[in-house]
């Protein structure tokens, strides 16, 4: 048995048998790591107590103590997730040598829960692309073709998963960063429903679209992950006390009578055509056990990418006010003034895809602009979270592919943002929606993973859970072409 080849679930089940200890599944692990990771880089930092810990693990099952929920799995987490005593550098020189001192509330949750951390993942700096290669530590590579990018911008967690590299990671979503790198790493992401895990902890990009999320390889570990970390928190206002169900409580393989929307304007032109192909068979697939599907519009959506890059470069140039030399993170060695200090330091510090998020954020929020750019953009944001509300009339879910492409090669986008940015067409209004979206495994093309994508409504990821874990089960045999 290829341990590392397991799932979360069934290596949480191996360990409580004592049919594998977690100091030897942690040691694979390290191995494996060491050994492919040189080439793929989707590790920033791994921790070096992780032994230790897995130790600990081990005396608790030996002594018949109380099992965590996920007692010794070993995740990944971006490094936008503040762990106590890591660093978390956003793979920005800006934070090259910050170390939080406190836990993100979903690493108290996933501590509490007994899961071990096996590291932190790379990503495109402080979350800005689609591609991983804006990060300022070298980009990483997707497990399938070292050739191509893993996407992002968790593409070091969702490569991580990918490459068996870890039992399961985190991630954050702003306009798409946990599901379409999961698409191009052929695991699972789910972006939950914005409000439904805490924010506290995550180094904010967007305060209005981020949320956390799992990426896993398969539909169970997503729904543990999440009854791990999902809820209301104090310390994020943004959260909301909604009754969390047991998320494994909706892995049915019966979709009957469901209601599927296939808006047209997610399978128009732009989009390659054998991705569309894989996510319409999948589509045909759910049709024969009975799900009922239709065809819906969604209007607004051609206004989503201008819409979400003023809004997204508009927050995120306020919440990167704060790197200035002076609290904490980097500050410039280069400076005669106050003035100096401030200028050098972000001008060194930030990449140039970080200076060009500010830049164009700054524009749209400045006097004489912010209405014809901001308020706009407000406004059609709305539209665009009324179109999905009519949809939601006539659909439970709603399916699209993840993204129009796939997994493209390194260097193709990377100095055309333009090309780059319309990698978000079909995961950013889900963002500006504040809705829940998971991308699953839809088949490959050419040795290639192509991702489909669940969307449902508000707080009812159960609704995108029972599709998506049907879809699983009907693909296990593989569509390939
Ligand atoms: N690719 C999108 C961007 O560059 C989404 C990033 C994200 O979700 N963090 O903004």
């Amino acid at each position: 048995m290829d341990i590392l080849k397991l799932t979360a679930w069934q290596l949480k089940e191996l360990l409580a048998k004592k049919e594998i200890s977690c100091v030897e599944a942690v040691k694979l692990l390290l191995a494996a790591i060491e050994k492919k990771d040189k080439s793929l880089h989707s590790y920033l930092y791994l921790n070096p107590g992780v032994i230790e810990d897995a130790k600990k693990v081990d005396k608790k099952i030996a002594s018949g103590g109380r099992l965590g929920y996920l007692e010794g799995v070993p995740v990944a987490v971006k490094d936008n997730i503040c762990i106590k005593n890591m660093p978390a550098t956003c793979a920005s020189r800006m934070l090259e040598n910050f170390y939080p001192p406190y836990d993100a509330t979903v690493i108290e949750k996933l501590k509490q829960s007994g899961a071990l951390i096996i590291g932190k993942t790379n990503m495109d700096e402080f979350a800005f692309g689609s591609s991983t290669e804006s990060s300022a530590f070298g980009p990483t590579r997707n497990p399938f073709d070292e050739m191509r990018v893993p996407g992002g911008s968790s593409g070091g967690s969702a490569s991580a998963a990918g490459a068996n590299l870890c039992f399961g990671a985190l991630g954050s979503d702003t306009g798409g960063s946990i599901r379409q790198p999961a698409a191009f790493c052929g695991v699972v992401g789910l972006k939950p429903t914005y409000g439904r895990v805490s924010r506290y902890g995550l180094i904010a990009f967007a305060s209005s679209l981020d949320q956390i999320g799992p990426i896993t390889k398969d539909v169970r570990d997503a729904c543990m992950l999440m009854n791990v970390i999902s809820g209301r928190d104090e310390k994020d206002s943004t959260s909301v006390e909604i009754k969390i169900p047991d998320y494994t409580d909706f892995l049915k393989d019966d979709i009957k009578g469901l209601r599927v929307g296939i808006p047209e304007e997610y399978f128009a032109s732009g989009i390659e055509e054998p991705v569309k192909n894989r996510v319409m068979e999948a589509i045909r697939l759910i049709e024969k056990q009975g799900a009922e599907v239709k065809r819906i519009s969604l209007p607004h959506t051609k206004y989503g990418i201008a819409v979400y890059y003023i809004l997204a470069t508009a927050e995120a140039s306020s919440n990167l006010a704060r790197f200035d030399g002076v609290k904490y993170g980097f500050r410039t060695g280069n400076y005669k003034n106050l003035r100096e200090m401030y200028m050098n330091t972000r001008g060194e510090g930030f990449g140039a895809e970080a200076k060009r998020r500010i830049i164009l954020g700054t524009y749209v929020l400045s006097s004489g602009y912010y209405d014809a750019y901001y308020i706009k953009a407000q406004k059609v944001r709305a539209l665009i979270r009324k179109d999905f509300t009519e949809a939601f009339k006539e659909a439970d879910v709603i399916i699209t592919p993840t993204a129009p492409e796939l997994p493209f090669k390194l260097g193709e986008k990377k100095e055309d943002p333009i090309k780059m940015y319309l990698s978000d067409i079909f995961t950013a209004n889900v963002n500006l929606a504040g809705l829940p979206a998971m991308s699953i495994p839809a088949g490959f093309v050419s040795s290639l993973p192509a991702g489909l994508q669940i969307i449902a409504p508000h707080f009812r990821e159960e609704k995108i859970i029972e599709t998506a874990y049907t879809i699983e089960q009907s693909l296990k045999g593989g569509i390939s072409g």
